[in-house]
């Protein structure tokens, strides 16, 4: 087994409206297979070009809903259940949960604990998985943080064990790594030009069959019926993480939303209310929307200077729309929308 979280300390996308599965067709446009799910506790729709698509779609599909019995965090028999009730013992698990378990320690690691996959018991007290919404104590949120720091979890290719009291949650990076996986499965079955959205986490293979990008909204924090921008893409990820996706508000007339401050344990507050992440890697788009969104205004601009792999679109609390330079010649903003460039080298 390797340690992978040592110290104890371990401390919208609006897609081009889809619509439901059946195949259409015009004199000049290739035929489109379509298939709308709903799994992961959110609305999905894929769209696939070409002679392998519907078998494509029906393996997608079946891929979706194999990782959510997996990897769901409320069903009785996931393997996160399963890790979650082991009181400290080792659990067999799949290859899947195995390599996003690995993937949340790493991401803890290099977003400086903005990412941590413990952090489920304190997202569970404020109701976010249970729609059960309220505001904990400030002695409850001392006490479950305790068990969100209580030690490492280890991983290997099919095991976790995580401490007797600590309780994980994969819900920042499953659908990107979901995305990735239907990408290699429409690869594999011969699509070559396909466009899909889980849940707002919006993923292209190739291009558009006519050879141009694929155009993908980037919803208004602050109006989110209507978008601010556009991005033209091909091969990528577009995943955003806003603070109006899950929120309630409480008894004191503050709104709270589902992305926690591991190191507070209050819903992230730093100076962000959306970050759209632009990438290859479905999985590493999603955990860096929600990093970045922990991270807040100054110290995401610092990590994405440091990690020009990706580009991505900041949203401030105050209404500012920061973008990375990466972004110079495939995004278009609203008319009359003001931005600023985030330059990096
Ligand atoms: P969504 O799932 O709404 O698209 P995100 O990808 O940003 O949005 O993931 C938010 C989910 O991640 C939450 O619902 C919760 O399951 C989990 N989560 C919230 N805060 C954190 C955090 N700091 N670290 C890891 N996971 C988190
Ligand atoms: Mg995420």
């Amino acid at each position: 087994m390797k340690k992978l979280l040592t110290a104890a300390a371990l401390s919208a996308v609006l897609l081009t409206a889809l619509t439901s599965c059946s195949a259409k067709t015009s004199s000049s446009q290739p035929t489109a297979s379509e298939r709308d799910v709903f799994a992961m506790d959110t609305f999905m729709t894929m769209k696939a070009y070409g002679d392998g698509a519907e078998s494509a779609l029906e393996a997608a599909e079946e891929r979706i809903r194999e990782l959510e019995a997996e990897l769901s965090v409320t069903a009785q028999d996931s393997d996160i259940a399963h890790i979650n009730r082991a009181n400290g013992a080792e659990v067999e698990v799949s290859r899947d949960t195995a390599l996003l378990v690995d993937a949340g320690g790493k991401y803890w690691v290099e977003t400086d604990d903005a990412l941590d996959i413990r952090v489920y018991p304190v997202l569970r007290e404020w109701g976010f998985t249970t729609g059960e919404y309220h505001v904990p104590d400030e002695a409850t949120i001392a006490e479950l943080l305790r068990k969100v720091h209580s030690g490492d979890i280890a991983v290997s290719e099919t095991s976790v064990q995580i401490p007797a009291e600590a309780e994980i949650d994969l819900g920042a990076l499953a659908k990107g790594y979901t995305g990735d996986e239907i990408m290699a499965i429409f690869r594999d079955n011969g699509v070559t030009s396909a466009l899909i959205s889980l849940g707002g986490n919006v993923q292209a293979l190739g291009s558009k069959p006519d050879g141009s990008d694929w155009r993908v909204g980037i919803k208004d924090p602050f109006s989110p019926d209507e978008n601010m921008c556009v991005v033209s893409i091909s091969d990528r990820a577009v995943v955003t993480s806003g603070n109006y996706e899950r929120y309630f508000t409480g008894d004191d007339g503050k709104v709270y939303w589902h992305i926690i401050d591991p190191n507070d344990g209050y819903p992230a507050d730093n100076g962000l209310v959306s970050v759209t992440v632009i990438g290859e890697s479905g999985l590493r788009c999603d955990a860096l929307s929600t990093a970045l969104f922990v991270m807040g205004t100054d110290k995401a601009q610092n990590y994405l200077c440091e990690h020009t792999d990706v580009d991505a679109v900041l949203v401030t609390d105050d209404g500012r729309v920061l973008y990375t330079d990466g972004l110079s010649d495939s995004l278009e903003m609203k008319s009359g929308m003001p931005a600023e460039v985030i330059v990096r080298d």
